[in-house]
């Protein structure tokens, strides 16, 4: 049984906005608390098995945003997680940028306005084109740290490599989400306090 969706997500079930969509049997919306001014992640999109069980990051890749979450101090409980495209595509194809923009007006970007999140944890190259509105330029530069863009978009931003392409292709990646945890878990503190 598909579960059941947030509000922000009323009508995912039946979109046919994106062009992946007939190779997917559903779209999988978000898990964890639709908490405003909090935190999220934001993957790429969903793979065979979380399309399977039409919940997000359930596989190999949600196994390894677990333990890093935690290393942060946070379980996946605290944590609204999302994708930027809803639909699996066939093979894990690479989605392309037309799609990526369908799905996130569509659906991201209602994410992040009706949210407004403290902090994003932005997994991989197409989470970010989904968040900063399809500009890869400062991608690479930026991946492993952890950025306050308060003032110009109102979160801070933790930018990370996809985790399937530290499981698949490179180990050495790790680094990056290691090199980010100090400082996550310091912002994660002070949240916790204002709160
Ligand atoms: N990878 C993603 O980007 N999203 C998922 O939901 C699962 C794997």
């Amino acid at each position: 049984m598909k579960p059941e969706l947030t509000p922000i997500l009323k009508g995912l079930y039946n979109c046919k906005a994106y062009t992946a969509r007939a190779e997917a049997i559903s779209p999988v919306g978000s898990s964890g608390p639709a908490k405003t001014n909090w935190i999220m992640a934001v993957g790429r999109n969903p793979g065979k098995n979380e399309d399977e069980e039409c919940r997000p990051f359930i596989g190999k890749s949600g196994q390894f945003l677990d333990r890093y979450l935690l290393e942060c101090g946070l379980s996946r409980n605290d944590v609204y997680v999302t994708n930027t495209i809803k639909c699996y595509t066939k093979f894990n194809r690479e989605p392309d940028i037309l799609e990526i923009k369908t799905c996130v007006q569509q659906w991201l970007s209602r994410e992040i306005i009706y949210l407004q999140p403290k902090l994003i944890f932005i997994l991989g190259a197409d989470a970010f084109r989904g968040v900063f509105k399809y500009n890869i330029s400062p991608w690479t530069k930026n991946t492993g740290f952890v950025r306050d863009l308060r003032k110009e978009y109102g979160f801070r931003a933790v930018i990370l490599p996809h985790p399937s392409a530290v499981i698949s292709h490179n180990p050495n990646l790790k680094v990056k989400y290691d090199d980010t945890v100090k400082d996550v878990r310091a912002i994660i503190e002070e949240m916790r306090k204002e709160c």
